[in-house]
């Protein structure tokens, strides 16, 4: 009896990793699973690559990036396609994503030298005879594991960040979207022929626990909480770093004095782009009661016009995860049956492989839709009070990753209240595509920063070095300091700091 496949699923079958489209349920490819011997060999063949990486210096490093950068940027429609037949994505959204990922892999490649590079740091009364000197040294081999709903930019993120900063990685993409991300290392190894300094292995999760377990000198994973607590456990033992981008339940703030048409339209955007799989999404709106009853018209109007399918040109495309589809319909009828109210959609609105636009009301907020990871094109929305209720509301939450608000006179001091690593003022998952900017979040939603000086440091660390420049005024560290030393060294502290 052959087992039937369900459309999405990932299998491994005689060694091979098969993905398939998430509703057609054809087949897109078949990808060779790794064991824990091909894990620990490609680590292996990765630290022999860094040492080369390493080596040919941060220009060489930036010009191979950079042809990589062009190449993905002439060949994104290509790209486009391979991500639309094996996760389901909208061309459209597929193209944006693509987009953010170059200019990430652009603003690395330029900024690694200048970021982590070597600097002269200033001395101090005490060392005023030493320079110092402080650089950024790569950590070796880096093991990225991605997740399936941004099968681009959500590893290149960590990948552009950590070869830039002169490691080799090896990349352990979603057991959903092994296509793209093979066609990423195949194009990188386009440009960078000579040795394996980013290299692939796949297969279901116990491939990305071989990874944590095998020897490499930090683990960049970006997934759901739960399985980050278990990557985490895992990289204790050896006390391998970590960097966790996990889950998050994202609010959207809308303020009396917000312009409620361009609030409502970003809110749809944010919270149904890519079907509502997006960690950053908008799944809670906390909305002040003045502007309440318009904004909730304004959001209906604009997410009812949404168009659900299998076209490429449609604007959601299906759940990527079929056990995912149970997650948002148990939000739905609980928020229902706790005396939410839905003003779009609905429990009929669940129809696997698809979800069409909900747009749920008044929902109690310890409810799993206002508390927890619904991950579809679901949003809740709620009247708060005041600002200060919103505020609460939006922090009343073990998740932390970013968050919008909409407003004029306040909305900056709302957005540095919200405990989250990123906030969009008037726009809503804006900071995602901001290359400049640290991308990472707080309590559940993880710890660490890709993305901006912060992302490139995160793949590197600070060595300082000390250089004597001439024999000591105010001798400190050596057996041969007299007395009058420690009376010399007495006076110019006080002189120099005792006066308040
Ligand atoms: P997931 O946790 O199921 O899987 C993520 C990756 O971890 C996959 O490659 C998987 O094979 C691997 N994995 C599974 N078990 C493992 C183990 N024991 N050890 C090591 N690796 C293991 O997450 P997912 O369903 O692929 O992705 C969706 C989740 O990712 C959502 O919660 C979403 O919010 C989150 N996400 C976060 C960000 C962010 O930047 N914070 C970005 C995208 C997605």
């Amino acid at each position: 009896m052959t087992a039937v496949r369900i459309p999405g699923q990932p299998e491994v079958a005689d060694g091979f990793l098969i993905s398939s489209h998430p509703a057609t349920g054809a087949e897109v490819g078949r990808f060779p699973a790794a064991d824990d011997a091909a894990v620990a060999a490609a680590v292996t063949a990765a630290r022999a690559a860094s040492a080369w990486w390493v080596g040919i210096g941060h220009a060489q490093r930036r010009r191979r990036l950079l042809r990589w950068r062009s190449l993905i940027a002439n060949r994104m429609t290509e790209l486009a396609e391979v991500i639309n037949r094996e996760g389901g994505k909208p061309v459209a959204d597929a193209v944006v994503e693509i987009a953010a990922a170059v200019e990430h892999i652009d603003w690395a490649a330029h900024h690694a030298k200048r970021v982590l590079g070597h600097r002269r740091t200033r001395t101090r009364l005490v060392t005023a005879e030493f320079s110092g000197h402080l650089e950024y040294q790569p950590l070796g081999v880096v093991g990225v594991i991605g997740p399936w709903n941004y099968p681009v930019v959500t590893p290149i993120g960590s990948i552009a960040y950590a070869l830039a900063a002169g490691n080799a990685v090896v990349f352990k993409p979603s057991e959903y979207t092994p296509g793209i991300g093979q066609w990423l290392v195949d194009t990188f190894a386009e440009v960078v022929g000579e040795h394996p300094v980013l290299q692939i292995v796949h297969g279901l999760g116990d491939v990305g626990a071989a990874l944590c377990g095998a020897g490499v000198d930090k683990i960049a994973f970006t997934g759901s909480s739960r399985t980050g607590r278990a990557v985490m456990a895992a990289c204790a033992q050896t006390l391998t770093p970590v960097l966790i981008e996990a889950g998050g339940k994202d609010a959207m703030i809308v303020d009396d004095d917000a312009d409620l048409e361009a609030a409502a339209e970003a809110c749809v955007w944010g919270a149904m782009t890519n079907a509502g799989q997006s960690c950053i999404g908008i799944e809670r709106v906390y909305v002040l009661d003045a502007v309440h009853d318009a904004f909730v018209t304004a959001v209906v109007d604009r997410a009812a016009r949404l168009s659900v399918g299998t076209d490429p040109t449609d604007q959601l495309g299906p759940i990527t995860m079929p056990g995912q589809v149970d997650v948002i319909r148990r939000h739905i009828d609980d928020a229902i049956a706790a005396g939410g109210r839905a003003v779009l959609g609905g429990p009929a609105a669940v129809r696997p492989p698809f979800v069409h636009p909900t747009v749920l009301v008044d929902v109690p907020h310890d409810c799993a839709a206002a508390r927890e990871e619904t991950f579809g094109p679901t949003v809740v929305i709620n009247r708060v009070a005041d600002i200060d209720e919103a505020i609460a509301r939006t922090n009343d939450s073990r998740y932390g990753l970013g968050g919008a608000v909409f407003g004029k006179r306040r909305a900056i001091a709302v957005a540095r209240r919200i405990r989250s690593g990123m906030v969009s003022v008037n726009s809503a998952l804006t900071f995602a595509g901001f290359s400049e900017l640290p991308f990472g979040g707080v309590g559940d939603s993880g710890f660490g920063r890709i993305h901006g000086e912060d992302g490139l440091k995160e793949f590197a660390r600070a060595k300082a070095i000390t250089y004597r420049r001439a024999p000591s005024l105010l001798p400190t560290t050596t057996f041969d300091r007299t007395a009058a030393d420690v009376a010399r060294i007495v006076t110019a502290i006080r002189l120099r700091y005792g006066r308040w």
